[in-house]
């Protein structure tokens, strides 16, 4: 491992969480990383667990025995050799990693999942089924006057989003911080994350997440002055909602923002396709936008990665005669519980929190440095924006934004080792190419 002299950065990128804040100053002192300015909650967590793999050592290991890199490459690239239907889960990478765990799933006839599909499908599920309106950040900065935070309090995931975001006074239209007003509907975790520099709390009108969908369609109904009956619908009154209702219709760029790790109950989409519908009718009266936010351990960049390269998102199959996708067959805990996989890769590069799935079949894992795991092949890589460049998608999936490296500890990325299995496997997999073939 070489370690560096110490070293300020400024206007760095963070990658662990979707807002990707480019703006942190970082000292990078004898191979550790110490944010400056501009850190939060999340980030710090990210950064202390890079640095404390220094102090783990990691080391690539075969059955728990230590091993060189070169020795675990083999040994996973053996395990997919023999493998007929591998599994490709987790997926907490970058831009480059993901293209690497693709190539390898291709080349093996693989499935491809992430493991924050769960949540992520609670949008998809709506996007397919009729579509939405949705912002950018940038815009919710220069223009949001009313912010409906639906189900969240958005700041415990995205812990610098009000102070980036909505907190700003340099707008492209003078809107300033004081101008803009923050209701939540549901049950946020923390409401005080949305006050104001000046002291403004934000309004909650509190009910049960699972009960959004009712609302919103009240709250539709309200917009389009048609009647709803009683005094209140789950819990808050109807009165409150008829207020909520006007002050969007006056708004002159409302958003309604949700985080659907928070709308975590059997049907969710349902709420989210709620919002969704809320959204449009509004866009009859005034300028109104959705804001689906989320983005941790490279979700979104899957997402991207996947489609552009298949035609479908994560949970798809590469298989001989194409890709395949099936979001419910290829979901990673409905594959191992059907015994349709013989071998799991596990990636997972941000969070060493973020172990594999238990399960009795092979298991390689691409892991977080500091990751405590028992696996067949564990081969330690970089922290994304710390120990490896390569972009990732931000939580409005319009940006790509490019990490940076800002220590060199000898862990090479999952392109890295992605790419060396794949070499590895070449010499072994023509003969299955070439029946393949024959048998079209
Ligand atoms: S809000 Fe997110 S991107 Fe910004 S510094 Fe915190 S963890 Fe990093």
């Amino acid at each position: 491992m070489s370690h560096h002299p110490s070293e300020t950065r400024h206007d760095v990128p963070c990658s662990f969480c979707g807002l990707l804040c480019d703006d942190l100053s970082v000292t990078t002192d004898h191979g550790r990383v110490r944010i400056d300015a501009g850190a939060c909650p999340r980030a710090t967590a990210g950064f202390d667990a890079a640095n404390r793999a220094l102090d783990a050592g990691a080391t690539p290991r075969i059955k728990g025995q230590a091993a060189t890199l070169e020795q675990a490459i083999a040994a996973a690239a053996e395990m997919l050799r023999g493998a007929r239907a591998p599994l490709f889960g987790g997926n907490g990478t970058e831009l480059p990693g993901m293209r690497g765990v693709m190539d390898l799933a291709d080349a093996t006839g693989g499935t491809v999942d992430h493991m924050n599909s769960y949540s992520m499908f609670r949008n998809f599920h709506v996007l397919q089924n009729s579509g939405w309106v949705v912002t950018s950040l940038s815009e919710v900065r220069n223009r949001a006057d009313l912010l409906v935070c639906f189900g969240t309090d958005i700041a415990s995931r995205l812990p610098r989003f009000y102070e980036r975001c909505l907190w700003v006074d340099d707008t492209l239209f003078g809107l300033r911080a004081e101008d803009r007003e923050v209701v939540m509907l549901g049950s946020p975790k923390d409401p005080s994350l949305a006050t104001s520099p000046a002291g403004r709390k934000a309004e909650v009108l509190a009910c049960a997440n699972e009960d959004l969908a009712e609302v919103a369609q009240a709250l539709r109904a309200l917009v389009a002055g048609r009647p709803v009956a009683g005094d209140s619908v789950a819990g808050i009154a109807t009165a409150d909602l008829a207020r909520l209702a006007d002050r969007l219709k006056a708004a002159k760029y409302g958003v309604v923002a949700w985080v659907t790790s928070d709308l975590d109950f059997d049907h969710a989409e349902l709420a989210v396709q709620s919002a969704c519908d809320l959204v449009r009718e509004l866009n009859a009266h005034t300028r109104c936008n959705g804001l689906p936010l989320g983005g941790t351990d490279g979700d979104y960049t899957a997402h991207q990665v996947c489609t552009w390269q298949t035609g479908f998102t994560v949970r798809t199959r590469l298989s001989a005669s194409g890709p395949q996708h099936d979001p419910r067959a290829f979901d990673t805990d409905v594959v191992l519980a059907n015994g349709a996989a013989d071998a799991l890769v596990w990636v997972s590069s941000f969070d060493p929190g973020k172990t594999p799935p238990s399960t009795s079949i092979p298991t390689v894992v691409i892991g977080h440095p500091a990751m405590q795991v028992e696996c067949d092949v564990f081969i330690p890589v970089g922290v994304p924006g710390i120990d490896t460049a390569g972009h990732l998608f931000r939580t409005d999936s319009s940006v790509a934004v490019p990490m940076r490296k800002l220590r060199d500890v000898g862990l090479p990325s999952v392109a890295e080792v992605t790419a060396a299995i794949r070499a590895a496997l070449q010499p072994a997999r023509p003969a299955v190419t070439t029946s393949e073939a024959r048998a079209c």
